[in-house]
């Protein structure tokens, strides 16, 4: 990210100004491009909630007094002048600005440049991803992503920002018209914090109305902790409810107050699906205020697996870091815990290891997967939304969290090849399974429907058996350690035998009848193993298919077979079929000739080709590449002049 600087040979950043600048010290420097991109928007907006901006501003201040009251935990010299934080509110008509002021953390010259000048958070990046330059319909996306502090461009053609940053001795005024660059000079200020003023556009005097500005805040930012003072002609008054939204009764908040707050500590643009909101008092006492996004987070999937709940002691913020408040696979929560009991001087270190951090995490795991459980009650549909969201998220903690697994295992929802698009229950699973059988049935790979249609599953098809589609790369690690649902074991139909010849065909099926004799067969499986020697561990005949000729399966002790391939593929190792088990089916016509051709003179000549051919079919309906893409074209080819001569 970088901010190109004119007008200054050698910028020191947060120092005195260097000699030389234009303006008495202003250094003129241009926005990232992205950022050019954005404000153009902004300035040019037609959009009719331009009120945000002022939620957006106020957010911000907010943020940066938490930030400060954190940090004085261990530095209280940073607020001993002034520890009462505060957003101040005011207008001049007559100059027709509109002025915002906050005594928190406050910037310096570099934090200025960089906040102000390129775009840091991925929210804004990705609305910005998304401009196509069709001004409507960009606009309409100001309302999905947000857009920060540049939304105050809307209603500005002037904004100047004053700041001091606590501890620091210099201000600084960084002023822009949002068109062409910014300039950063020397300022004054006697405190610490920050002051935005907003020299409004021509038609803009709407935020100059007291009343005006009292509903706005109302209505966005009413869930703010701090007080939101107006000053006007009348004097000055407190215009929010200023006390942090968790510590008010369930009744007492609304549901928009709610979206508020959750796009606020969320920094997201969606609403809640659901919200968690409950005190516990006793052994330990703390509050709880947790959201589901109705979407999902961009960083969902992130490999670090960042926690994104606020933890808060006392009302105070404490971290929106801390991997130890919940575990992994809630990660997709959003929101505030905030406890009476934990020191407020603890450390994030210290957080890791501590006892009742441990016990709060449990309780709320517990708490989440109990109200999860109620939702999915309620509210069927919504709850098959939240699963195809968060389900793949959630299910990490079927093998991370073997104490919480059966809640999670009642949770999960899955495709079947009879749920058509939606997923069922485990429950409702076990409630369908045949007269007889003892087993889940699964097939894992990488898309639902493309498994659906495996060789695999046809004799499962064929006999009217629910067979689970499991296509999230985690389903393969939970099963490797989840042994069974409500005493039912689960059992890959990719690997070893099958047992389905207890079960009937559905009427109309082809007949139970082998097209071939059992000793035309057996010959032909030595043939076979013959010519395909290690490439294979082993060849046999099968029940598992109808319609195809073959397919691979894995050995009963070995690794199943799609999760082998993600473990190839993760250590980059060629694929082979040495430990896997090519299948016949003795009811194709073609394994039916074969076996016919077998018993013949000269059948391991005339049928070399045709072993190589059918494991490399088996290959590839595998979505496996082949060992010799060149052999198998000759092969095909012979075969093709061989039948069409
Ligand atoms: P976001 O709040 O999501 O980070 P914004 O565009 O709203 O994005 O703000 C950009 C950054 O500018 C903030 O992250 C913060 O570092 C800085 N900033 C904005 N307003 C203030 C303020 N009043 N005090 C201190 N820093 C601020
Ligand atoms: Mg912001």
């Amino acid at each position: 990210m970088s901010v190109i600087e004119a007008g200054r040979d050698d910028p020191q950043a947060g120092g005195p100004p260097a000699d030389g600048v234009q303006d008495a010290g202003a250094a003129r420097l241009e926005f990232q491009a992205e950022v050019s991109r954005l404000l153009h928007l902004m300035v040019h907006a037609v959009y009719s909630e331009k009120e945000i901006f002022l939620r957006e501003l106020i957010s911000n201040a907010s943020d940066a007094c938490d930030r400060l009251r954190y940090l004085a935990l261990t530095e209280p010299a940073l607020t001993s002048d002034d520890a009462t934080f505060r957003v101040v509110l005011s207008v001049d008509k007559a100059a027709r600005t509109l002025t915002l002021s906050d005594n928190g953390i406050g910037m310096n010259r570099d934090d200025m440049v960089q906040n102000l000048g390129t775009i840091a958070r991925s929210g804004t990046s990705r609305f910005v991803e998304q401009l196509s330059g069709d001004s409507s319909r960009d606009v309409s996306l100001i309302g999905q992503f947000g857009v920060g502090f540049y939304s105050v461009f809307m209603v500005a053609d002037r904004v100047d920002v004053t700041s001091r940053k606590a501890g620091e001795d210099a201000a600084w005024t960084w002023s822009s018209d949002g068109l062409g660059g910014f300039t950063v000079a020397p300022a004054e200020r006697a405190t610490r914090g920050t002051t935005i003023v907003m020299h409004l556009k021509e038609g803009e005097d709407e935020w100059l109305e007291a009343d005006r500005l009292r509903r706005i805040v109302k209505t966005h930012s009413d869930h703010i902790a701090l007080p939101i003072v107006l000053k006007d002609a009348q004097g000055e008054a407190v215009i929010n409810a200023a006390s942090a939204i968790w510590t008010r009764s369930k009744g007492e908040v609304t549901a928009e107050q709610h979206t508020e707050f959750y796009r606020h500590v969320a920094h997201a643009f969606d609403a809640p699906w659901a919200t968690f909101h409950y005190r516990t008092e006793g052994r330990q006492s703390y509050a709880v205020l947790l959201y589901v996004p109705e979407t999902r987070p961009f960083d969902l999937f992130d490999p670090k697996r960042l926690a994104r709940v606020k933890l808060y002691v006392r009302r105070v913020f404490i971290t929106d870091d801390c991997e130890a408040l919940l575990p992994g696979y809630l990660r997709f929560l959003r929101g505030i815990v905030d406890s009476e009991d934990l020191p407020l001087n603890v450390s994030r270190e210290m957080l890791q290891n501590n006892a009742l951090l441990a016990r709060m995490r449990q309780a709320i795991t517990k708490r989440v997967l109990g109200e999860l459980e109620k939702k999915a009650e309620e509210d069927p549909t919504g709850y098959a939304t939240f699963w195809e969201n968060f389900g793949p998220v959630l299910k990490e903690g079927l093998y991370e969290d073997a104490e919480r697994r059966d809640q999670l295992l009642k949770l999960a929802r899955f495709r079947t090849t009879k749920s058509g698009s939606d997923a069922i229950s485990l429950a409702d699973y076990v409630a369908r399974m045949k007269e007889g059988q003892e087993a889940i049935y699964y097939i894992t790979g990488d898309d639902a429907a493309a498994i659906g249609r495996s060789p695999q599953v046809e004799g499962y098809l064929a006999r009217d058996i629910e067979v689970l589609l499991l296509s999230d790369p985690v389903d393969d690690f939970w099963l490797s350690s989840v042994d069974a649902f409500d005493g039912k074991s689960f059992k890959s139909v990719t690997k070893g035998g099958t047992d389905l010849a207890r079960f009937a065909l559905k009427d109309g099926d082809a007949p139970d009848q082998p097209a071939v004799r059992e000793a035309d067969l057996a010959t032909l499986i030595v043939l076979l193993k013959q010519e395909l020697g290690d490439a294979v561990k082993d060849v046999r005949s099968s029940d598992r298919l109808t319609g195809s000729a073959v397919c691979l399966v894995a050995d009963d002790l070995g690794l199943d077979m799609h999760l082998a391939r993600l473990l190839r593929q993760h250590r980059k190792e060629q694929a082979t079929t040495g430990s896997l088990v090519l299948e016949l089916n003795p009811r194709h016509a073609l394994i039916a000739a074969l076996a016919g051709r077998a018993t013949k003179a000269g059948a391991s000549d005339a049928l070399a080709d045709a072993a190589h051919l059918l494991l490399d079919q088996a290959r590839i309906v595998e979505g496996e590449p082949l060992a010799d893409p060149a052999a198998f074209a000759r092969r095909l080819a012979a075969v093709m002049t061989a039948a069409i001569a």
